[in-house]
Order: C-alpha cells, then structure tokens, then sequence
C-alpha cells in the first residue's frame, strides 16, 4: 500500500461550518452547503432507490423537509443506464429534484444483491441480473456513472466484506484494497469542482486496522469521509467502538458519514459518538410492514388493537400524514392505517411519510439541543420516551453514551 502519499489538492464543492459542539459529547451541528443548496447537520438521508423513494412523490418527499437523498448507482447504471442520464443532464432532472444527492459506488448492492459477485483487485466482477454476462464494476467504471448521474455526493468504491468474518487477513486485504481503489477514485473523477467524493474507512471491527485506515484516507483529503462496513449484524458495542475510534482521528473540519444506520437509538449514540450524516433503507422499508416509527418506539399498525385506535399515527407529529385535517394535514389515524394495511399501498405510502419526517425531525431536534448545548438532557428525554423504565434500555447505548460522559443511568 503506498503510505501517505503526498497527493496534490482535492478540489472541494462543499463548504462545512461547525456552528457548535457539545460540551460533554462528542456531538457537532454544522451546516453542509452542498451545489444543490445547506444541509443542517446532524441528518438523516433517505433512500430512493430506483430514484423514487417507494411511495412518496418528490413533493411529499420535500415536504418532510428532507435536503439530501441518496440514490443507488448500481440501479441507475441498469436502468435508465448511463447514455441515458448523460443525454437527460444526470438524476437531478431526470427525476425532477432539485435538492441534493448522495449516491453509492454501487459496490455494496453488488455484494449484497448478487451472490455471484467475486473481487479482484481489478475491481467487483459479477454477472448481469438481465442476460448472465460477466461484467466488472471497476472504481474508474464507478466513478464515471456518478459523474454522468452528477450527484452532489459520490462516493469511492470500495471492498466491501461482512464486518463479522472472522478472516483477518482478508480484512486487512480489503481495508488496503479501498485505499488503493480510492486513489483510482480521485484520478478518474471528471468533476471535482461539482461533485464531492468521499473516502470509506474500512478495517472491519478491528481497532488498529480501522486506525490505519483513518491515517491513509485522512492524508488524502477528500472533501468528506465515510465510516463503512457497519451495520452488517456486528454487536452494537462493537459498532459504537468502531464510531468512536475513527470520529476521534477524523479531521474536525469535514462531514461525517456513518452508512447504513438508521435505527432511532443507533442514530443519536452515533451523533454523541462524533458523526453527521446517515443513511438506512429501513424507516421506509418497515412503513411497507406497517411499522410506525415514533418518539415512543416502534410499533405495528396492522394488530388488531389499532382497528379502533383513533389517535394520530404518532400523536404531536407536525408531518403531513399526522397532523390534523384542521392544520393542513391529511389527520391520518392508527385504525385508518390498520384498516388500509391488509389491502391497500395508500397504507405504506402514508406510513413513510411519517417515519421519514420522524428520523429528519430527530435529527433536527438532536442538532438544535447541541446548538443549545443540552444534548445530554435531549439523550436522557429520548431514552426515557422510547423505552419508558430504565431496565429497558439497551445496555450498549447506555455504555457508549457512559464512555462520552453521559450517564443514562442517573437523573
Ligand atoms: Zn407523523
């Protein structure tokens, strides 16, 4: 692996002001001013697949006030395909969206959708979900779909592995693999004064490895940096573990982003623990299940104990599905969901609404009690709220947040 090579200058499309930080966490509010307009941080990123996010219109999605959404590379190199985002001027206006995007390398859906994926230093081979033929995903391949897609964010690809195998060497294999690739990232990348490319940190759960990695991509000065390969089934102390090593060596100046989270309670830990920015298929995936994610947990509106609950999905919620028909809202309430969930999308479509706007308020509320600098009361309220006795609450949080100076545990 080339050790810290002097590289010259990234250029930058993103400017990152730290507005504050809190005075027991590790916890920042900051504004990231990306081509397509501010994005408040801490923040939560939904995930529109297929360039829609499955049952909401572009407009409800602003509506939720959401500023920054990801899209997969990986599916929109298949379809519409790239010749096709290049004659449109990218997903920004083949969608009609003029927030920002953050794309994926669109290596992880390889990894994770196609059993048949194999990684050479080359890059990821696999074979076509539409005829079988072999094809390669290089990081220059990559990068080149993210330029003609010409999201905000890019990410570099990189060598995605199960954070739980036990194989270390072919951990250390693929740590100093995304190193290398993201080196091809930065020379293939057409549109640094557009587009912002973020590095990955890798190096699985172990320490050192994820310490040395910081060091390689730190040096490399990419205008943002991720913090990748989590969220894979490891155990949730091993993850905080992980945040907080990396958040600790990472530059205070640039956007952090951990991927794949988006669990309530794993969202604020990580924003104690020193990270910015999230993403995670699951608050509109579980709306397609009937979960209602809310301040006091999650819960299942297709039980038959909601066919006459008439309260509001989550009650005090400002979002379009929740408040009242007298505010403007649609007054949507649990037994109308219940009713709606055996037979009719409409359910789904108004579920994800609502627990998209609850993750983009959380993070709200998260940055504006650092700003305020009582975060540690926000995390105390947030605790108590969704899991009501102190006996319930998940011990990792609890010793995570310990280990950042705030003791759940005590009033
Ligand atoms: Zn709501």
């Amino acid at each position: 692996m080339s050790t810290n090579t002097p590289r010259k200058p990234m250029p930058s499309a993103l400017t990152f002001d730290l507005h504050a930080k809190c005075s027991t966490t590790k916890a920042r509010a900051s504004t990231l001013t990306l081509p397509h307009g501010p994005v408040p941080l801490p923040i939560f990123m939904p995930v529109a697949t297929q360039a829609s996010i499955k049952g909401l219109t572009y407009d409800q999605l602003k509506q939720t006030g959401c500023m920054l959404c990801l899209n997969n590379t990986y599916h929109l190199g298949l379809k519409p395909g790239q010749s096709v985002l290049d004659a449109v001027g990218g997903a920004h206006k083949l969608q009609g969206w003029d927030r920002n995007i953050l794309t994926d390398s669109g290596g992880f859906q390889m990894v994770s959708l196609l059993k048949l994926a194999t990684i050479t230093e080359e890059g990821v081979q696999f074979l076509s979900p539409h005829d079988g033929s072999p094809m390669l995903l290089t990081p220059e391949h990559s990068i080149s779909l993210q330029n003609s897609i010409g999201s905000d964010i890019i990410m570099q690809l990189d060598d995605v592995i199960a954070t739980t195998t036990p194989d270390r060497v072919r951990i250390n294999e693929a740590m100093e693999r995304s190193v290398r690739w993201l080196d091809r990232c930065i020379d293939a990348h057409k549109y640094p004064e557009k587009q912002n490319l973020f590095c990955i940190i890798q190096g699985g759960l172990d320490l050192e490895l994820r310490k040395k990695c910081c060091a390689e991509m730190v040096v490399r000065d990419t205008p943002g940096i991720a913090i990748g390969g989590l969220s894979g089934g490891e155990a949730k102390e091993e993850f905080c573990k992980v945040v907080d090593t990396c958040t600790g060596l990472l530059p205070e100046e640039k956007p952090r982003y951990v991927m794949g989270v988006g669990y309530p309670e794993d969202l604020v830990v990580a924003v104690a623990l020193g990270a910015d920015m999230f993403d995670c298929v699951w608050p509109t995936r579980t709306a397609r299940f009937g979960n209602a994610v809310t301040k006091n947990g999650t819960f299942n509106l297709r039980h038959i104990s909601y066919a006459n609950d008439f309260r509001p999905v989550d009650e005090d919620c400002p979002c379009a599905c929740c408040r009242p028909t007298e505010k403007g809202g649609l007054g949507i309430t649990r037994a109308y969901i219940y009713h709606l969930a055996a037979k009719e999308t409409v359910g789904a479509h108004l579920l994800t609404i609502h627990n998209v706007h609850y993750l983009l308020s959380l993070m709200g509320s998260c940055r504006q009690s650092i700003l305020e600098d009582r975060f540690p009361a926000f995390l105390r309220e947030f605790f108590r709220n969704q899991y009501g006795d102190k006996s319930n609450y998940p011990a990792w949080a609890v010793g995570a947040l310990r280990q950042v100076g705030v003791d759940l545990m005590e009033d």
